[in-house]
């Protein structure tokens, strides 16, 4: 996946663009149907406190936007820039817009304390008295996402990404939590709500100029379930199933059973680990994969699928 499937299909993809000699591989079949390739890791999405989940996914721009356009900002000229805490004008100068003031000690790692000037809030007190339904924008940034979708409601370009992270189980992240505290797991479901949000809006504005179809991305994911607890590869398994149902397509190095089970089509790798592996063992559906008589994982994806049966049967009951 990484070195042949993922330079074959760029190269390829390359090319059509060049329309040159991309030579490094004779032949890749199937990439006319891609129109670009990602890989979704669980490395962090930002390293400093400037990167919240708010301004990796843009909503914070739309949310500054509709602070700028509320009447007090109109009459003391406040652009939407006020509202970013990472440019001077509307934030808080004594902590620079981070909340937090960096104590460097002797002998000791540096640690984090509140700011005193504006007690964490990252603003200065001008920009704090703009109010929308009675919060200011650093109010807005304390929000929860699933507090902040209700909140901005009657705004669909804000709810609409808010919703998107609410239904993909991140709705209990603050806003203005700081990207670095963020798990593996929850940046890459984050990484994965962006793709989703790119989909939305490509939908969204093709139904109006009734353009193709949106184009297939190829997504690349190795054991995006490390680290993950059961409740959260549930919904993981939802963020992939909207992608796939949105014509992309996903490949996933995996052990768990419970994303093998529910692919469409698996190529099983064995017999054993390590030098004894490394065979295509088994292809095709979970079902037939379960079948086979020598692949190592068929009779614990035989347990799977028919585990998950019951548990389906028993919900319409
Ligand atoms: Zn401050």
């Amino acid at each position: 996946m990484h070195d042949i499937l993922w330079p074959a299909v760029r190269d390829a993809l390359e090319e059509r663009k060049r329309a040159g000699n991309g030579d490094l591989f004779k032949l890749v079949s199937g990439a006319d149907e891609i129109e670009a390739v990602y890989e979704v890791d669980q490395s962090p999405i930002g390293k400093t406190s400037r990167s919240t989940p708010g301004t990796y996914l843009k909503v914070f721009d739309e949310i500054r936007c509709l602070y700028a356009q509320l009447p007090v900002s109109r009459v003391r000229g406040y652009s939407a820039s006020r509202f970013s805490f990472n440019t001077a004008g509307g934030r808080c100068e004594t902590c620079k817009g981070q909340g937090v003031i960096k104590l460097e000690m002797n002998f000791l790692p540096s640690s984090y304390v509140p700011c005193e000037d504006c007690r964490g809030r990252r603003y200065n007190p001008q920009t704090l008295e703009v109010l929308y339904n009675n919060k200011s924008i650093g109010d807005v940034m304390e929000m929860t996402i699933e507090e902040a979708a209700q909140f901005f409601s009657a705004h669909p370009k804000i709810a609409r990404t808010l919703s998107l992270l609410v239904d993909t189980g991140l709705g209990y992240l603050k806003l203005g939590q700081p990207s670095p505290t963020l798990s593996g797991g929850e940046a890459q479901r984050l990484k994965l709500v962006t793709q989703l949000k790119r989909g939305v809006n490509r939908a969204a504005n093709e139904r109006i100029r009734k353009m193709r179809k949106p184009g297939s991305t190829l997504y690349l994911l190795e054991e995006p379930t490390i680290g993950l607890h059961m409740a959260d590869v549930e919904l993981l398994l939802n963020v992939l199933h909207r992608l796939v149902d949105e014509g992309n397509t996903v490949i996933v190095i995996e052990h768990n059973l419970d994303i093998i089970a529910e692919a469409d089509y698996i190529v099983d790798l064995g017999p054993e680990a390590g030098a004894e592996g490394g065979r295509v063992v088994a292809v095709g559906t979970p079902e037939a994969v379960a079948k086979h008589r020598i692949s190592r994982t068929a009779p614990f994806l035989r347990d799977t699928l028919r585990r998950n049966k019951l548990t389906r049967t028993n919900h319409i009951h």
